[in-house]
C-alpha cells in the first residue's frame, strides 16, 4: 500500500513529483519523501512523515533541484510507523548513488536480509524494500538497468520498484504483475506513476504500462526497455480494482470506475434486494459500484451518507483505538433520505467490520426502517503478503463468523456479498490473471515463513 512516482528530463521534476504524489496520496499516509538529482549528479533527498502535503515547506523544495526525480507516499503497519522508514532510500555507495521507492511487500524479504546481514551488510530500517537496495549495491551488470535485473534475480513476492541509479531512472515490475505501473510523456521527458490519475495530475500524455517483469531504464543515452526479469503466471491483484486505486484511473488495461460499475451490477445480479426503495454508497471508495448496483436494479441512488474529507480512510489509519473514533467522525447520514425506507448499502469490502457495524447504527438511528448490506466483492478470509494491509486472519471478520453471525453481528436485515467468480468476471479484460488470495485462501505463492517480520514493506 504504497504510490510510487517518477520523473526524467523535466527542469521541475521534484515539484512534478509532488503533485503526482497528491494524486497517489490515497495509497499511503504515514509518509512522503521526495529524492531529486541535479544536473551535476548529486542526489538530494526530503522526507516526512504525514500528508504529501504536510511534508515539504517551500525552503525543501527549493533544495529539490534537477530534471530527475522519483517520490513516494508510504502506508505502514503499527510498529514501524517511522521516519527510518519513510522512502524513497537514498544510499550512497562507490562514489555514486542509489535511490529507490517501492511499492509492495516481498515475501522472501526475511530470508534475503538474513542473508545480507550475515555478508556484513548494515541495515538502517525495517523495510523489506533495503533489502533491494543492498542487493543492487552488490550487483553488476553491463548497464544500470541490467544491474538492477541481476539484483532482482530471487527477489521474490511483490514490487513496482523506481530505482535511480546514478543519472539513470530504472523502472521494474515483479514478474507477476501485483502491483500497477504506468508510464507517460511530458515534452521530452518521461513520467513513472502507480496510476494513471498521477500522470493526469502533472499533465503527462499516458504512453502504457511498464509489463510484469519489464525493466525499463531512461538516461542521456535514451529509453530502454528490456523483458529483463523471468516471466511467472500473472498474480494481478484484484483487489486494487475492488477498493485500492483510484476510479479515474486507468490500471491493468482498463478504467477502473468502469470494473467497479460491473461489480455493482454483478453484485444486483447476484445479490438483488426486491422492494427496497433506495441504494447508497460508503463512500468514496464504493461510489461507483453502488451506482453499478442502482444501474441493474433500477432502484434510485441517493447520497444518503456523507464523507468528511478531512479525516484519512479508516482502513488504513494504523491503530484500532484511531479507527473506532473515527467513523462517526468521518461519516455522517441524511436522516431525510433514509427516514422510514428499505435501503440498500453498499460497500467495496468488509476487513474488521468495525466501520460497518458504526455506519449501520448510523443509518438505522437516521430512521432506515431497513438495512440491506451488499458488498462488491467476495468475503476477505485471509491476509495478504503482496503489499496490501490486511490485518491478521482472527481480525477478518469473515474468518471468523458465519454468514447468520455476521448478519446479527453487523445488525443488518440481510447481507449478501458477490462471488469470488462475479468479482472477477467485472475486471477489465476477463477474469483470468488475477491474484484472490485474501478472498479464496489460495496463494498464487509460497507464503512467507515469518509474516510477522514482514509487515514493514512498501
Ligand atoms: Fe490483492 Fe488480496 Fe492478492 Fe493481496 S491477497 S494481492 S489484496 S488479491
Amino acid at each position: 500500500m504504497c504510490g510510487i512516482f517518477g520523473v526524467y528530463g523535466h527542469k521541475d521534476a521534484a515539484a512534478l513529483t509532488q503533485l503526482g504524489l497528491y494524486a497517489l496520496q490515497h495509497r499511503g499516509q504515514e509518509s512522503a519523501g521526495i529524492v531529486a538529482v541535479d544536473d551535476s549528479g548529486t542526489a538530494r533527498v526530503s522526507r516526512a512523515m504525514g500528508l504529501v502535503s504536510e511534508g515539504f515547506d517551500d525552503e525543501e523544495m527549493t533544495d529539490l533541484i534537477g530534471p530527475i526525480s522519483i517520490g513516494h507516499t508510504r502506508y505502514s503497519t503499527a510498529g514501524s510507523s517511522v521516519i527510518e522508514n519513510a522512502q524513497p532510500i537514498l544510499a550512497r555507495v562507490r562514489g555514486g548513488h542509489i535511490a529507490l521507492a517501492h511499492n509492495g511487500n516481498l515475501t522472501n524479504a526475511v530470508e534475503l536480509r538474513r542473508d545480507l546481514e550475515n555478508q556484513g551488510a548494515i541495515f538502517s530500517s525495517t523495510m523489506d524494500s533495503e533489502v533491494i537496495v543492498h542487493r543492487i549495491a552488490r550487483a553488476q551488470g553491463a548497464t544500470p538497468e541490467a544491474r538492477v535485473a541481476n539484483a532482482l534475480v530471487g527477489v521474490e513476492g511483490a514490487y513496482c520498484l523506481l530505482v535511480v541509479l546514478d543519472e539513470t531512472v530504472i523502472a521494474a515490475r515483479d514478474p507477476h504483475g501485483w502491483r500497477p505501473l504506468v508510464m507517460g510523456r511530458l515534452g521530452d521527458g518521461y513520467v513513472f506513476a502507480s496510476e494513471s490519475c498521477a500522470l493526469d495530475i502533472v499533465g503527462a500524455a499516458i504512453e502504457r504500462e511498464i509489463q510484469p517483469g519489464e525493466v525499463v531504464a531512461v538516461d542521456r543515452h535514451g529509453f530502454r526497455a528490456s523483458q529483463g526479469l523471468r516471466p511467472a503466471p500473472l498474480n494481478r491483484c484484484v483487489f486494487e480494482h475492488v477498493y485500492f486505486a483510484r476510479p479515474d484511473s486507468h490500471i491493468f488495461g482498463g478504467s477502473v470506475d468502469r470494473s467497479r460499475r460491473a461489480l455493482g451490477r454483478r453484485l444486483a445480479v447476484e445479490c438483488p434486494a426486491p422492494g427496497a426503495d433506495l441504494v447508497f454508497a460508503v463512500p468514496d471508495s464504493s461510489n461507483s459500484a453502488a451506482l453499478g448496483y442502482a444501474e441493474q436494479s433500477g432502484v434510485p441512488y441517493e447520497l444518503a451518507l456523507i464523507r468528511n474529507h478531512y479525516v484519512g480512510r479508516t482502513f488504513i489509519q494504523p491503530t484500532q483505538s484511531g479507527r473506532d473514533a473515527k467513523v462517526k467522525v468521518k461519516y455522517n447520514p441524511v436522516r431525510e433520505l433514509l427516514e422510514g425506507k428499505k435501503v440498500v448499502m453498499v460497500d467495496d469490502s468488509i476487513v474488521r467490520g468495525t466501520t460497518t457495524r458504526g455506519l449501520v447504527s448510523l443509518v438505522r438511528a437516521a430512521g432506515a426502517k431497513e438495512v440491506h448490506m451488499r458488498v462488491s466483492s467476495a468475503p476477505i478470509i485471509s491476509s495478504c503478503y503482496y503489499g496490501i494491509d490486511t490485518p491478521r486472519r482472527e481480525e477478518l471478520i469473515a474468518a471468523r463468523m458465519s454468514h447468520d453471525e455476521l448478519v446479527r453481528h453487523l445488525g443488518v436485515d440481510s447481507l449478501g456479498y458477490l462471488s469470488i467468480d462475479g468479482m472477477l468476471s467485472a475486471m477489465p479484460d476477463g477474469p483470468g490473471g488475477y491474484c484472490h488470495a485474501c478472498f479464496s485462501g489460495r496463494y498464487p505463492t509460497a507464503i512467507p515463513s515469518e509474516p510477522e517480520l514482514l509487515r514493514a514493506g512498501g
